[in-house]
């Protein structure tokens, strides 16, 4: 179905920061298939982690124990001190698994008209309950009805929630992500995130982040969270906590964790031998010493090199950054300079109709960042490198 409208360029082949097509082109990757390959393209010991567990055992449903998904719960739950958590294969489904908490929870409180407080601009993903919790309307449209529960605020206005928390008996929680991605790189101020932090306390309602583009090293902490206190009820991730392989994840702590009972969910492929074995590696990449904090120096590095070269230009608004997540947002709408960049060998994403997104590999290198923000630069002034 054509659900894409994609680009006419094949890749045959990756390495690193690099993708290759058919003609033997090289291309500097700085999307990570949508901040996917964190580990970067063919990974060795990635390559070998899966060929050892295919050949050994790769499916055998959840009707059975399953060690490696059992010590990747573990080390998740340890990473991010939350209680327990459920594995899916995408983030749509991990968010699926968190407005299902949402609403039993709201069982406990004797509340069956259950709502979630969701963002302006919020992406959650794609199936039915997701699409209806995203703030887009050409997400939506087609689909309606949508699926009941959600009313949203615009981000980062504490006043919008408390004008609600005052009035609305039904909320049951918030859902956010703590750095809007797909909305355009909309970062949550600390201030922001410990003041919903407090009034979920106080209210009862659950603190739901959707880390699924945001999490597993992205902004040079495991979870963007972490570079606050607040203890969230529920955390999701997907995307790169497989580096390129289907895996998803719902983690509960609190009065969240122990709502989910035998029978209320559920998932075939979810948590099998070998996505779960290739995520253990990923998971303990990542926990490499220095690994983390690199990311949030290459950031910051970027962040640098991108204001050097592009503030003051007429043509952009501002840069915004956490770690290596990076969005610039432009004056006019920029349709074009996604294939414009292919033509030069650069992969980029443009979200939001002017928001340049870029998502490289964690494992990029300055020389990479220094060539995309030349490449970029030449972009937007106009000037075609060839
Ligand atoms: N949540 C966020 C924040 C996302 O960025 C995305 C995907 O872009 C999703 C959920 C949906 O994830 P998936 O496409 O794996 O279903």
């Amino acid at each position: 179905m054509p659900t894409y409208s994609r680009l006419d360029k094949a890749f045959v082949k990756g390495e690193g920061c690099y993708l290759y097509d058919e003609e033997g082109n090289e291309y500097l990757d700085m999307l990570a298939g949508i901040g996917v390959v964190g580990l970067g393209h063919a990974d060795p010991a990635i390559a070998k982690t899966i060929s050892e567990q295919a050949a050994k055992l790769i499916h055998t449903s959840n009707i059975y124990r399953i060690p490696a998904q059992e010590a990747l719960a573990e080390k998740l739950t340890q990473i991010s001190a939350m209680e327990n958590c459920f594995f899916s294969n995408s983030g749509a489904e991990a968010n699926e698994a968190a407005i299902k908490i949402a609403r039993l929870h709201g069982r406990t409180l004797n509340i069956d008209q259950a709502q979630i407080i969701v963002m302006e601009n919020a992406f959650h993903g794609r199936t039915l309950a997701t699409l209806s919790a995203t703030a887009s309307r050409k997400v939506q449209a087609g689909f309606e009805p949508l699926v009941p529960g959600f009313i949203r605020v615009p981000y980062n206005d504490i006043k919008a929630v408390k004008d609600i928390a005052d009035k609305n008996k039904h909320i049951v929680a918030v859902l956010l992500e703590p750095v809007q991605g797909e909305g355009g790189i909309h970062i949550a101020d600390k201030d922001y995130l410990n003041s919903l932090y407090e009034i979920c306390q106080e209210k009862n309602w659950l603190l739901m982040l959707d880390e699924v583009q945001s999490g597993n090293g992205r902004t040079g902490k495991y979870f963007a969270f972490q570079h606050t206190s607040i203890k969230p009820d529920v955390v999701t991730t997907a995307k790169a906590l497989g580096n390129g392989l289907p895996i998803g994840a719902c983690l509960a702590a609190n009065k969240a964790a122990g709502l989910m009972k035998a029978g209320n969910h559920g998932s075939t492929y979810g948590g099998n031998h070998l996505v779960c074995t290739v995520a253990l590696e990923v998971v303990n990449r990542l926990s490499q010493s220095d690994f983390l904090s690199s990311v949030e120096e290459k950031g910051q590095y970027f962040f640098n090199a991108l204001t050097k070269e592009l503030s003051g230009n007429e043509k952009v608004v501002n840069i915004r950054h956490h770690g290596l997540m990076m969005g610039i947002e432009l004056v006019d709408d920029a349709p074009q300079l996604v294939q414009e960049a292919l033509n030069q060998g650069l992969l980029i994403n443009v979200t939001s109709g002017k928001v340049i997104r870029l998502l490289p590999p964690l494992i990029v290198e300055k020389e990479q960042m220094d060539l995309c923000v030349s490449i970029l630069a030449n972009l937007i002034n106009g000037k075609l490198l060839k």
